[in-house]
């Protein structure tokens, strides 16, 4: 396995391999490796043929009072894991290296920003769309392969995808789960033992909004406000949305007539976790 920490270096590697005709498939990540980015990498070999993973923590996409200084890191454990997967070049640059003095170039997608987490995170998506837009141009991927389980996020990516004509065919990949439901998350390592229960009412909401939106009921906002009520029993949440939405332009949808997305965001305590899941209402229940 290849360790590449440097931008230059990087593009040179990916003008190399497609020189030989070969193609590039490529994940990015924030690091601290969980089973959720592992099954991401398994995508993205079958898609191309040389994999290169991304550790960045992107300065950028993190608010003045969120967790950039403080997100969890394990750069030797990541590495270990990634070579266990066979992984043929993780690219670590640091982040001088991508934000050198006086940078000045954003990319900003218009409107799918302005719902879900982007209402609650102002330049977040800004953020995201700039670094990958970034590390596009250096890792110069044929597929790149990012989760499900940041659905707004795979939707703006896709959406900027599209508009800047990037050559790029992009994979989405379904959410990887623990036993118990929690979506898997490099955050989860904030939760005490306690708070575990709390962090699984996101899931429990989902599961209990895509089984009575199976069983006909079309009003969101008594799903929402039922799925609030369950969440704020629990000590230590605080709810950021709860929302159902159009799976395209993520819209808020009052009466569910076809699949939709339910997407949600709660704190608990410190630790800021989001889940989604697709409800689809059983047209043949009586
Ligand atoms: P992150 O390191 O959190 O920025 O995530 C890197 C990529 O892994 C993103 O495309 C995420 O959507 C994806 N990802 C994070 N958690 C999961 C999960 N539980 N299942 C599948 N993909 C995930």
């Amino acid at each position: 396995m290849e360790i590449i920490d440097n931008v230059k270096d990087m593009q040179l590697r990916a003008d190399e391999i497609r020189s030989f005709g070969k193609t590039i498939a490529f994940v990015p990540t924030m690091g601290f490796l969980h089973k959720g980015h592992l099954s991401l990498i398994e995508k993205g070999k079958k898609a191309g043929d040389i994999l290169v993973l991304s550790i960045f923590v992107n300065p950028a996409q993190f608010g003045p009072n969120e967790d950039f200084d403080s997100y969890p890191k394990n750069i030797a454990r990541d590495l270990e894991l990634a070579e266990k997967q066979c992984v043929d070049i993780v690219f670590t640059p640091d982040k001088e290296s991508l934000y050198q003095k006086n940078y000045q170039t954003y990319v900003d997608v218009n409107d799918l920003p302005n719902h879900l987490c982007g209402l609650c995170r102002p330049g977040f998506f800004k953020g995201v769309a700039t670094v990958v837009t970034k590390l596009f141009n250096i890792v110069k991927p044929h597929y790149a392969v990012f989760g499900e389980k940041d659905y707004q996020q795979l939707a703006v990516i896709r959406q900027m995808v599209k508009d800047l004509d990037f050559d790029i065919k992009i994979i989405g990949s379904p959410t990887l789960r623990e036993e118990d439901g929690l979506a898997m998350s490099s955050r989860n390592a904030y939760l005490t033992k306690e708070q575990r229960p709390a962090a699984l009412s996101l899931y429990n909401a989902l599961v209990k909004a895509r089984d009575i939106v199976k069983k006909g009921e079309k009003n969101a906002s008594k799903i929402i406000n039922s799925v609030s009520m369950d969440i704020k029993k629990y000590k230590d949440t605080q709810i950021d949305y709860i929302s159902i939405c159009d799976p395209y332009t993520l819209e808020d949808v009052d009466i569910i007539e076809e699949s939709v997305v339910m997407a949600l965001a709660v704190k608990v305590k410190t630790t800021r976790l989001i889940d989604n899941m697709v409800l689809t209402p059983d047209l043949n229940y009586i």
